[in-house]
């Protein structure tokens, strides 16, 4: 069991509050907690960070290690059930029905074993970017994390994995060396390059369609200082800061990653006095390289006078905040396209679907810089080789009541529509309501993944968000 966190674990599961025998029976064969329709923890136990995602399995299942996760497979296969591995919740939306579904939610398999000869980490399927990033920030290493400290690790790189690194790195699936998983027939298997090559070639893109990853190990990198920040203009200024910004881009160097976006600031007790309640067009960066040559990227930008610049040499664990996602559950419907390079034509179409004048009723609308190595394939990437195009939009609201859920609808179809004309491909990880997964690859990347599929799990146990195989 290495990676069963003695403080998380819960007592042996006696006491189960069901009505169903048969769950009784997945109870007396796990260490860790079942929880059904009827016990008074389930709610709490099937809650999404998307709190209008309202998924209700036939069970909850919190394994605390392999051998739970192998008895929920072997019992799912008895039952006829699939199941849905969960770390935290974040990619919930396109999930569906799950009446006949047993989530196995891995909040319990912590651990993070950090090898700094080796540059590399070993975490457990539970674990979250921020229990890794300071752990590896002490050993002088920095990790491929993404803009959000508590989205899972193994869900975010088996989707691919973009962060601040990404242009100059790739994804965070393509320095994935080992997955530890339990599959189809039972078995615990460690997939790497060398052993069970095309079933890690599968899982490293292919996402939560093969079995159930147990732990994951990744490369880190000798980063431990990025010039990082973000500088804040007022909303009205929106026109001319993204035009600025993307007229930069084809001249910035892979070191730097950036983003271009709109962001109104909810009137929260926890945004900063100076922000709270305020629209803005923000820039985010990060550079890996020093302040003078940050500095002369960004001159452009910072000439036109932010209202607030927060750009300094950070420790690699800054940038976890840089983004300033939420934390707690919430409200969401978002929309999402990986787009070519803009022309200042698709800028001015962004700005009239979102802009300042659009009255739009958005929280976010964000463009990230992509290609670089993003763009570059290599034979021993997976599934996820690269994001076609430069940009990767991402736009959310709160649908925080029926009337704002149709308001946001409207603004992210808006948003949608104006920037459909460079829509070039979708990123899975991005991608938060149900759709057509083979949409996200070439032909035959989706081909290959399907036969994996077939041949790994033939009776489609496993539903992972963005399905590779017949969904029930
Ligand atoms: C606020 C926020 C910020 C984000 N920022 C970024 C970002 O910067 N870059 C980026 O690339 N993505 C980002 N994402 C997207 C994120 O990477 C995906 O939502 C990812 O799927 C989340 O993984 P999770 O484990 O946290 O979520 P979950 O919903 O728990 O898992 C998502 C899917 O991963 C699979 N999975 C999870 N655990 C296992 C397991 N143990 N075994 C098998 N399959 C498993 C399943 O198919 C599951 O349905 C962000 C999302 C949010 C909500």
């Amino acid at each position: 069991m290495p990676f069963a966190d003695p403080d998380l674990q819960e007592p042996p599961m006696t006491v189960i509050d069901t009505t169903t025998a048969d769950f009784a029976v997945l109870a007396a064969r796990c260490d860790g907690r079942v929880l059904t329709p009827q016990h008074p923890d389930y709610d709490t136990a099937r809650g999404a960070f998307n709190v209008t995602v309202d998924q209700r399995p036939a069970a909850v299942v919190f394994p605390i290690h392999e051998g739970d996760v192998a008895a929920v497979v072997a019992f799912a296969a008895e039952a006829g059930l699939q199941v849905a591995a969960q770390g935290t919740g974040h990619n919930a939306g396109p999930l569906g029905d799950l009446g006949a579904t047993i989530l196995l939610r891995t909040n319990a398999m912590k651990g993070v074993e950090i090898d700094a000869a080796q540059r590399t980490v070993r975490v457990g399927a539970g674990v979250v970017w921020e229990d890794v990033i300071g752990p590896a920030a002490a050993a002088g290493l920095a990790t491929l994390h993404g803009s959000s400290p508590d989205v899972g690790v193994v869900g975010y790189c088996l989707g691919g994995g973009m962060g601040w690194y990404a242009r100059k790195f790739g994804l965070a699936a393509n320095h994935v060396t080992a997955i530890e998983l339990v599959t189809a027939d039972g078995k615990h298997l460690r997939a790497t390059h060398e052993q069970e090559a095309e079933l890690f070639w599968a899982l490293r893109g292919g996402g939560g369609n093969f079995g159930v990853v147990t732990a994951i190990e990744l490369r880190l990198f000798p980063v431990t200082e990025v010039y990082a920040g973000v500088l804040f203009f007022d909303a009205s200024r929106a026109a001319e800061v993204l035009h600025a910004w993307n007229a930069l881009l084809p001249g910035l160097p892979e070191e730097m990653t950036s983003v271009g976006r709109l962001l109104q600031m909810p009137p929260a007790p926890d945004v900063p006095l100076p922000l709270r309640g305020r629209s803005f067009v923000v820039i985010e960066a990060a550079y890996l390289g020093s302040r003078t040559g940050g500095e002369a990227l960004l001159a452009p930008l910072r000439a036109l006078g932010p209202d607030v610049d927060t750009f300094a040499m950070l420790p690699p664990e800054e940038l976890a905040e840089l983004h300033m996602d939420p934390r707690d559950p919430m409200p969401v419907a978002s929309a999402h396209a990986l787009l070519d390079a803009l022309p200042a034509d698709g800028i001015d179409a962004l700005l009239a679907a979102a802009g300042p004048d659009a009255n739009s009723p958005l929280v976010s609308v964000e463009l990230r810089h992509t290609g670089g190595a993003l763009a570059r394939s290599a034979d021993h990437h997976g599934a996820r080789d690269t994001l076609p195009g430069s940009l990767a939009l991402f736009a959310l609201g709160v649908p925080a009541d029926p009337a704002a859920g149709a308001a946001v609808a409207a603004g992210l179809a808006a948003v949608s529509a104006a920037l459909e004309p460079w829509a070039v491909g979708f990123y899975p990880n991005f991608v938060e309501q149900p759709f057509a997964t083979e949409r996200a690859f070439r032909a035959e990347t989706w081909a290959r993944l399907r036969a994996v599929k077939a041949a790994r799990d033939p009776e489609d146990r496993f539903r992972g968000n963005h399905p590779a195989g017949p969904q029930r």
